[in-house]
């Protein structure tokens, strides 16, 4: 009898540890594993406010996946997925193909939610990938470059960042500390730019502790960030955006960080999702399929109170790591383990060496956030590739 084919679907958190720990766990010939995913290299999608902001090189936060796999026992597919069907338990590819498979695994990720704002699809940028990062540094870079084409026209050199949740605000600090440079750079005095987060809730980081919260106004201040809270973004144009009471903000670069949802292709298959997401049992299958296992932002989970867990590359990494378990005892014929998250906290920058952060029942703030957040990264760089890719990818300054 061949060997059980297992297919997982995207190489980002929760698809790349999948993968992993199958080539760890299981034996020789024990099961076919295809990996597919539209790039050849995981990107950390928890550092991409960097290459976005412009202060860290792509190198950074992307890994070969050759570096990370043994493709002599992981099938790599460098290939963008196009849909699945869960009838006929194939998997179809941009370039026409089908892959079959027993075992699914998808961990295909999020995309931005635009909640139907008039225009945000169309005119505004978003922080998904490297290749999108890319656009929006550059983008930046060239209206800060056509400033002095007329210096009164403010929209060169507003930059709008819609939604203050933790993407936002990781951005928008550090884009505020790279400002002084770009001001040098591109010769524009400071007074000329504004850098503008506006956020729908009552406060930035909603429902976050209040002190943190606090901390980080009083940081965004310090760097000259104008926040705009209770004023939820209505539509945006290539000139500007417009906010619910009216006012028009010209600006040429809105970066929409208002949230996300699970990947569309999901939705597509005709597995049942909330946003995208499929609401998965206790072993990370999808309803009604045992042989389907869904993993990080195209999932969700629910607490004890249920309430679903945010989706964050912390909850993916956990998910792979136990969907390879589940899977290895299906094709042994053993018993899976329900799956049972152990967060450890949440840390978010505010700039190179600034932060906060819950860890445990500990509050962290300013330099010691940040030392912690790199540590955590450091963890992640070792579990998925040990230390030589702590070496070459550790951010230790
Ligand atoms: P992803 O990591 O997004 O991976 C999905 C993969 O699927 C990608 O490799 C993508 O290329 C691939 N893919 C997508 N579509 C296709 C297709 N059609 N065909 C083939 N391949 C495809 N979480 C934390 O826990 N801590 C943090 O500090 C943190 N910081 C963040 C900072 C930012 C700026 C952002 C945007 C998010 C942050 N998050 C953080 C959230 C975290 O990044 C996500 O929850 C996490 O990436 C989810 O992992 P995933 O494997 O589900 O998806
Ligand atoms: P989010 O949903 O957490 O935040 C989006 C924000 O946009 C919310 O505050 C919302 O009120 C606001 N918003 C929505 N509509 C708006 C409108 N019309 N106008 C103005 N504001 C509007 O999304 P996110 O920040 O992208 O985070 C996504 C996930 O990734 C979350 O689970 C988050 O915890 C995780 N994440 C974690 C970290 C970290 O741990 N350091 C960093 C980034 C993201």
């Amino acid at each position: 009898m061949s060997a059980p084919k297992i297919v997982i679907l995207g190489a980002g958190y929760g698809g790349l540890m999948t993968a992993i720990e199958l080539q760890r766990q299981m034996s020789y010939n024990e099961a076919e594993v295809v990996l597919v995913n539209k790039h050849d290299y995981h990107y950390m999608t928890t550092h991409l406010h960097e290459p976005a902001a412009g202060t860290t090189t792509d190198d950074k936060v992307r890994i070969d996946l050759k570096d990370l796999l043994d493709f002599d026992r992981i099938t790599f597919v460098h290939q963008t997925v196009a849909g699945f069907d869960l009838d006929t338990r194939s998997v179809q590819l941009a370039d026409g193909s089908v892959l079959d498979y027993d075992y699914l695994v998808v961990a295909l990720g999020s995309e931005p939610e635009t909640f139907g704002i008039e225009g945000l699809r169309e005119h505004a940028f978003s922080i998904r990938s490297l290749n999108a990062v890319r656009v929006i540094r550059e983008h930046i870079e060239y209206m800060f470059s056509r400033y002095h084409e007329n210096p009164d026209n403010p929209a060169f050199t507003t930059i709008v960042v819609g939604g203050a949740g933790f993407t936002g605000i990781e951005f928008v600090t550090e884009l505020a500390e790279r400002l002084p440079a770009l001001c040098r750079t591109f010769d524009i005095p400071r007074e000329k730019v504004r850098l503008i987060s506006v956020e729908a809730a009552p406060s930035v980081m909603p429902g976050f502790d209040p002190k943190l919260v606090a901390y980080t106004m009083e940081r965004l201040k310090e760097m000259g960030v104008e926040v705009y809270t209770n004023t939820p973004i209505q539509s945006c144009t290539k000139d500007g955006i417009t906010l619910a009471d009216g006012t028009h903000i010209p600006s040429y670069s809105v970066i929409w960080t208002g949230g996300v949802r699970g990947n569309r292709i999901v939705e597509a298959s005709g597995l049942e999702t909330v946003r995208g997401r499929v609401k998965v049992d206790a072993y990370l299958r999808a309803p009604g399929y045992d042989n389907v296992f869904v993993v990080g932002d195209s999932s969700v989970i629910f607490n004890k109170e249920g309430r679903p867990y945010p989706p964050t590359a912390q909850l993916a990494t956990q998910q792979g790591k136990a969907c390879a378990y589940n899977l290895l005892s299906l094709i042994r014929n053993q018993p899976m383990k329900p799956f049972e998250p152990h967060l450890l906290g949440t840390l978010a920058s505010l700039g190179r060496w600034e932060g906060i952060g819950i860890v445990g029942k500990m509050k962290l703030y300013g330099f010691w956030a940040s030392v912690m957040k790199r540590l955590s990264d450091m963890r992640y760089l070792w579990q998925i590739g040990g230390v030589s890719i702590v070496l070459r990818k550790g951010r230790f300054l």
